[in-house]
């Protein structure tokens, strides 16, 4: 029989972490003749009592794993950690708020063993009870970054997905510091299936993602599969100089047939901001990259361990 390890990434969700372990036990029980379970746990740096609530757990429940965290190093280092720790044939990401239906798996499991995928994702439909403004850039940035990258990035995609050994092992090797598993995940192929569902509200807590907080994992996204803002600044450069040609000649032959009166100050200033700007965001772009590739260079740890079971 296969082991499916279900990753768990935790952060401040004592609350939810109960609700979670019923049903997805509930789940395991209707599924026992079809596969064993192992639950991993990872907890990124709580501050509440979500790290005795997974050690409580461990010591009634041996299939119950946990990892702790030194500090809080993100949901992405939370799923690469629980991947790495997991020993299962089959490996599932899900939150453990409930906003992943665990009655899905079913399904997934089907997916693979019967249809031959290597990969059953989710994919929500609605964005019901989500801020309008929210959903609205969210589908904007799905758009952006679908353009200008060749990695497929689908809207509305969960992190929750069940995966082969194979393709879990794929993204394993992907070592990389700035980690946008949604990239990763269509970055390293395989054929997926996609489930769709309806969005479920939080059973317990609340979200960890402000909109600022979006808006930047957002920007992580587009930098780390897409080098399309580094052509911004070329095809602007090759453009004003284009523009500044064509000026030269115009002043020149205005200046041979009329005389040359001092006038047009504030075009003068006008121009010289709006170039300097321009220079300025390329720049900028040009930094984000920069400081990308610093922080790849160091290769630092992508989490660090304190205590695991
Ligand atoms: N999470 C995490 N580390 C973080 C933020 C979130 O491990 O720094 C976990 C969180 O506990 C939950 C999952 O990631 O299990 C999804 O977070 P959340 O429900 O806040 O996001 P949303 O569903 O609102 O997108
Ligand atoms: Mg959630």
């Amino acid at each position: 029989m296969k082991l499916i390890s279900i990753v768990v990434p935790c952060y401040n969700e004592q609350e939810a972490i109960p609700y979670f372990y019923d049903a997805i036990t509930a789940v395991a029980q209707k599924m026992q003749d079809r596969a064993n379970f192992e639950f991993i746990f990872v907890n990124d740096g709580s501050k509440d009592g979500t790290l005795q609530a997974a050690r409580t757990l461990a010591e009634k429940d041996e299939r119950v794993h946990y990892i702790s965290f030194s500090r809080n190093f993100g949901k992405e280092a939370a799923m690469y950690a629980g991947m790495k720790k997991a020993a299962g044939d089959y490996i599932v990401i899900m939150d453990v708020d409930l906003q992943d239906p665990p009655e899905l798996l079913v399904q997934m499991l089907d997916g693979i063993e019967q249809e031959g995928f290597d990969c059953v994702a989710t994919r929500r439909v609605t964005r019901k009870g989500e801020p309008k403004l929210r959903s609205f850039f969210a589908r904007m940035f799905y758009r952006i970054i679908n353009r200008i990258s060749k990695t497929e990035i689908v809207d509305g995609a969960r992190d929750y997905r069940l995966m082969t050994r194979q393709m879990t092992d794929a993204i394993l090797e992907m070592t990389e510091y700035n980690r946008f598993s949604k990239g990763i995940f269509g970055w390293v192929g395989f054929e997926t299936k996609w489930l769709e569902y309806e969005n479920v509200e939080r059973v317990a807590g609340e979200t960890k993602w402000s909109f600022w907080k979006l808006f930047l994992y957002s920007l992580e996204g587009i930098f780390a599969f897409s080098t399309a803002p580094l052509a911004i600044s070329s095809v602007l450069g090759l453009l004003f100089c284009v523009i500044a040609f064509i000026m030269v000649l115009i002043y020149a032959l205005k200046a041979i047939i009329w005389g040359d009166p001092v006038a047009g100050f504030p075009t003068l200033i006008c121009s010289i901001f709006l170039i300097g700007g321009i220079q300025l965001f390329c720049i900028g772009i040009l930094g984000q990259y920069l400081s990308k590739t610093y922080l790849e260079c160091k290769n630092r740890p992508i989490y660090i361990v304190k205590e695991e079971k």
